[in-house]
């Protein structure tokens, strides 16, 4: 089976699919760099999304679960591979202090939903712009919360059979979970918060909104912060120490506002950007003899 082949058998079995071919990846990824994958999929039920990995397994055809694309870089191109968007599967509910979400929820939503219901402990990851699934999966965290924290269970697609993950067998530590390690896509997660005050609570997603504003180049597309956080240093002190801020190639930059952010100045290619990341990587381990690890997921 190919890609053309996989879609219309999918089409066929779910008429009202969102489904594209030759889909380019620079509309789905915040750093607007990417070429196009041969097909896109966005499931809008968890039936839809089991049949399609099923199929994607039957067929051995390559593919990758995408969230909000806000922490992968795509290669140029034509992309022989199936993307399988999670972000029709987006549904909230709060109950008590437990909050269900599908796994394309974004967090923003989820903070918002955390707000209406007085629920804290999501006030750190309200400003992260991915899904809850990208979270779950890198254990993101912002301001000294991370999604572990709250996590209570994981709902996951694995093997051709659902099943659900408590938070102990997830092994999340810093930005990883268990999930990096397996072929397991996950569908939803359950998040456990506690009573709180609206008005502490919103007082502490707008200033840590402010703080993002402040210290992040928003006004330019990126992954956040491109390399992970070295043990007992900061990726953004060692680029700038090794005079890299500011640093460009072609239309990717080091962020002269934050040096722990490559931005695409516009226009930067997939080789701008990874060039750009690697030469970053030896002038810092040239200076510090630290070799920086990328935390943007890239994908060829
Ligand atoms: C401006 C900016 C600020 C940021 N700030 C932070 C921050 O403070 N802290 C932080 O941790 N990150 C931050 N990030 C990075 C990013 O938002 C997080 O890593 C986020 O968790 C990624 O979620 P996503 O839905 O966009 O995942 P994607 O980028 O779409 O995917 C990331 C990886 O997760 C996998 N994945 C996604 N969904 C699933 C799923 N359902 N099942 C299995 N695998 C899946 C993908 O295959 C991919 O390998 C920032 C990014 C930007 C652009």
């Amino acid at each position: 089976m190919d890609y053309r082949e996989l879609v219309s058998r999918h089409i066929k079995k779910y008429p009202a699919a969102s489904v594209f071919e030759n889909e380019p990846m620079s509309s789905h990824t915040s750093l607007k760099i990417g070429g196009r994958a041969a097909a896109f999929f966005e499931p809008s039920s968890v039936g839809e999304l089991a049949d399609l990995l099923a199929e994607l397994e039957k067929s051995g055809l390559r593919y990758i679960i995408l969230g909000r694309g806000s922490n992968v870089l795509f290669a140029d191109g034509e992309l022989s591979l199936a993307v399988v968007s999670s972000c029709g599967l987006n549904e909230i509910t709060a109950e008590g202090d437990i909050i269900s979400a599908g796994a394309g929820a974004p967090l923003s939503k989820i903070a918002a939903a955390a707000l209406a219901n007085s629920l804290t402990g999501f006030e750190t990851l309200a400003g992260i712009p991915g899904t809850l699934g990208g979270a779950v999966f890198m254990n993101a965290g912002a301001y000294g919360g991370e999604i572990k924290d709250v996590c209570e269970s994981v709902t996951v697609y694995e093997n051709g059979e659902i099943r659900e993950y408590g938070a102990k067998d997830c092994a999340f530590s810093y930005r990883h979970s268990v999930f990096e390690d397996k072929n397991a896509v996950i569908i939803s997660a359950r998040l456990k918060l506690s009573a709180g005050d609206a008005g502490e609570i919103k007082e502490k997603m707008r200033e840590l909104g402010e703080r993002r504003r402040d210290k992040q180049p928003l006004e330019y597309p990126s992954a956040g912060s491109t390399f992970k956080r070295p043990q007992g240093d900061f990726a953004a002190r060692l680029i700038e120490a090794a005079g890299l801020k500011g640093r460009t190639n072609g239309g990717a930059q080091v962020s002269e506002k934050h040096a722990g952010f490559l931005i695409n100045r516009g226009g930067a290619s997939f080789e701008d950007f990874a060039g750009l990341m690697e030469t970053v990587r030896k002038e810092v381990y040239d200076y510090s003899g630290i070799m920086l690890e990328p935390e943007v997921r890239i994908v060829k």
